[in-house]
């Protein structure tokens, strides 16, 4: 329960926020360079260099700048869709009435592209060491769907997930495999940079990523021709003919040079971006190590995560009560236990910016209809879950006792400390 003798300090004006842009001054010249080159467009040395020096520095053959994170994984997703069913017709994506099996616990970008390409969404589980899609669950799916040939993991606040087991279980099933690796850039799993785990890879240069571009994104592939089909996709498919030639639907999804010059200036700050992520996640750890929490876990013999967000989990038995409805939540303060939601709504109002664990999507209303499944195999049809009451799982317990705490590169000690120090006074 929150107590407010505990807190040295009133209501401040400077927000502590979740994670923003950090620039360093370079981005400025490459966006001023393509100004004063007049490479005002979707053309220009930008993006030739950022797809040159992000394929060096993740390690891949191929990489396609395009306008975002999710038109990334739209693309991966139309040319998974060809690759393993064929041409659509037109008006039908490539997935049409395909399962599709993804990650439950992300952000909605992850699997929308699958409903956009026609595809079923089934919802697999987490499991408890990254909080990433669980490899004893999608071995579940296929022995439920054994047609199932795609397969979509996200890897969760920059954590990797278990790619050895996620990969032996997709390779056995014979199924393709897309990577989002859209919060993870910079993070490696047995050495190797996250965004090579797939055979089609997604990242994002969205504002609150490790590094930016305002927005923007990027396809990756050690596959020449599924490369090269993306770059034509994303500039409405044009076939190399006199005229404007269509044999092929496309989309207006390339990568500005502008953009790019943002991107292009940030790079080499990548690794300064990420140490001082892991320098504030190391911090939180050492201040809570006597709270009943612990912060998000990887599997740190194998892997080094980015450390994107910070983000803490509340030891069941010190949790007070807390329910959530469709839009609200409600919690009973107790001495010596807290919530996700007291927390939060406590941040709140000492100008904090924290924010829940993604909710999961097989509880989102528009995913009702979608099967969600665990490591046990339960199949639930998610409106059975509404029915029941049996919102089991390992995801939807992490957004219930879970939330990501400020991991901004440019917090200071003292804004950290404020953080700290509102969440200790949560568990008085
Ligand atoms: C940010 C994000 C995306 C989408 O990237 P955009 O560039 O915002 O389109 C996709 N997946 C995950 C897990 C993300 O966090």
């Amino acid at each position: 329960m929150f107590n407010p003798e505990k807190i040295k300090f009133g209501k401040l004006e400077d927000k502590v926020w979740l994670s923003t842009p950090t620039m360093h001054g370079d981005e400025l010249k490459y966006v001023t360079e393509a100004y004063e080159t007049n490479w005002m467009s979707t053309v220009g040395k930008n993006i030739n260099a950022v797809e040159k020096e992000l394929a060096e520095k993740i390690g891949c053959k191929y990489a396609v700048g395009l306008s975002s994170g999710t038109a990334s994984l739209h693309l991966a997703m139309k040319l998974a869709g060809e690759t393993l069913y064929g041409m659509p017709k037109l008006g039908k994506g490539c997935l049409c009435g395909k399962k599709v099996f993804c990650s439950d616990l992300t952000f909605c970008a992850t699997i929308n592209p699958i409903i956009y390409e026609g595809g079923e969404p089934v919802f697999i589980d987490s499991e408890r060491d990254t909080w990433n899609m669980d490899p004893k669950a999608l071995e579940k799916a296929f022995e439920i769907y054994p047609e199932a040939r795609l397969v979509v993991f996200a890897n969760l606040y920059g954590t990797p997930s278990k790619m050895d087991e996620l990969r032996e279980v997709a390779k056995r099933h014979n199924a393709l495999i897309i990577e989002d690796a859209a919060e993870s850039l910079g993070a490696t799993y047995k050495g190797i940079q996250t965004g090579n785990f797939g055979e089609y890879n997604c990242i994002s240069f969205n504002g609150n990523k490790i590094i930016t571009g305002s927005s923007g994104g990027m396809f990756l592939t050690d596959r020449l021709d599924d490369a090269n089909k993306v770059r034509k996709w994303s500039t409405q498919a044009r076939e190399n003919a006199p005229w404007y030639q269509h044999e092929e639907i496309g989309y207006n999804y390339r990568m500005s040079n502008v953009i790019a010059g943002v991107v292009r200036g940030q790079i080499p700050y990548l690794e300064e971006h990420v140490d001082q992520k892991k320098a504030i996640y190391e911090r939180y750890k050492e201040a809570f190590k006597d709270l009943p929490v612990t912060m998000n876990p990887y599997d740190a013999e194998n892997s080094e995560p980015n450390f994107w967000l910070s983000c803490i989990l509340i030891n069941e038995d010190a949790m007070c009560e807390q329910a959530r409805g469709e839009h609200r939540a409600l919690y009973v303060p107790e001495h010596g236990k807290s919530c996700p939601t007291e927390i939060l709504e406590t941040l709140a109002k000492y100008n904090v910016e924290g924010r829940p664990i993604w909710k999961p999507l097989s509880l989102q209303p528009i995913f009702r209809s979608c099967d969600a499944i665990s490591k046990e195999g339960t199949l639930r049809g998610c409106t059975d879950a509404y029915i029941d009451g049996s919102r089991d799982g390992v995801g939807y317990d992490l957004f219930s006792r879970g939330l990501c705490l400020p991991s901004d590169n440019k917090m200071t000690v003292e804004e950290q400390d404020r953080v700290i120090e509102i969440v200790r006074a949560c568990f008085e």
